[in-house]
């Protein structure tokens, strides 16, 4: 059984800084250390810090000793009234907001300052998407699809970010549908991260080549979903498995190739387990052991 991973799948390099800030801090142990929020959508690196005693809380409130402390802010960035807080309280920061997350904060910045109201595809809830709205203030609209547009009053300056993660059909979409509308003025920002771009297009082709497609990655990770559900509207044989053990040997009997990608929040450790794995149960299917 041929067994290929894609070049792009795992850890990206806005999640690769955080988690790499975050395992320097526990490793040195110098005060208390806090993610507001999980550092990223993978339970098993989350458990891996949490024994390095660095914790997560989902408000600085859960900060025990405010001034001893220091939170890491994680790639999805946070509103500006975060840091102002943060400041109030004496907590340290350590910033690990994506840089390119960091670009959307400070065209949502200047767009407020220029008047334009700003329109944010992406999904409402999401904590990127928060945060950039956060920026925005009472300028910011979240569109999530073209149809949205219908109950959103435009204003005659209007400017388009995308959350980073996601796909350029639906910020082609939501432009079209905004394009139709006339406004005077419209200012259009491609902020979707190369990295989602590429990951997506070789999942498809991953997809495209293979009997039996692995997406690896947390079920609460956006961009792994996404992935998922890219790879089983070419290749129904899709499994999304967050680790290893979850791996079933009848999934691959009778299979030629074996396409693996992964998250952008997937350890390489979790992806060398399930080729491991797979290698094991190769070897048991063609009688090899
Ligand atoms: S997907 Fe792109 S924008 Fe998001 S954290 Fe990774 S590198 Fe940064």
């Amino acid at each position: 059984m041929e067994i290929v991973l894609g070049k792009y799948g795992g850890f990206c390099f806005g999640v690769k800084r955080a988690i790499q800030l975050a395992f320097e801090k526990g490793e040195r142990h110098d005060g208390s250390i806090y993610t507001l929020g999980p550092i990223i959508h993978n339970p098993q690196v989350v458990e891996k810090l949490d024994s390095l005693g660095v914790r997560e809380v989902s408000d600085l409130d859960e900060v025990a000793n405010p001034s001893e402390s220091a939170v890491i802010i994680r790639s999805h960035g946070v509103g500006p009234q975060v840091y102002d807080r943060a400041l109030a309280m004496g907590v340290a920061v350590e910033d690990a907001t994506c840089p390119y997350v960091k670009r959307i904060h400070s065209i949502v910045t200047d767009l407020v300052a220029q008047e334009y109201q700003v329109l944010i595809v992406g999904e409402p809830d999401h904590p990127e998407v928060v945060a950039i709205k956060a920026y925005a203030g009472e300028h910011g609209v979240v569109v999530e699809h073209p149809s949205d547009l219908e109950s959103i009053k435009l204003a005659r300056k209007t400017g388009v970010v995308a959350q980073t993660t996601q796909s350029q059909e639906k910020l082609q979409q939501v432009v079209s549908a905004l394009l139709a509308k006339r406004n005077s003025e419209v200012r259009i920002f491609n902020t979707i991260c190369d990295a989602t771009d590429v990951r997506q297009k070789e999942a498809v082709e991953i997809a495209s080549g293979s009997d039996v497609v692995l997406v690896i990655g947390g079920r609460k990770s956006g961009n792994t979903n996404r992935l998922a559900e890219i790879c089983i509207g070419i290749q129904p044989d899709t499994y999304h498995i967050e680790t290893a053990a979850e791996l079933q040997t009848e999934w691959f009997r009778g299979k030629q190739r074996v396409g693996i990608t992964a998250g952008a929040s997937t350890p390489d450790y979790l992806i060398s387990e399930v080729i491991e794995v797979l290698q094991r149960i190769s070897r048991e299917n063609s009688g090899k052991t």
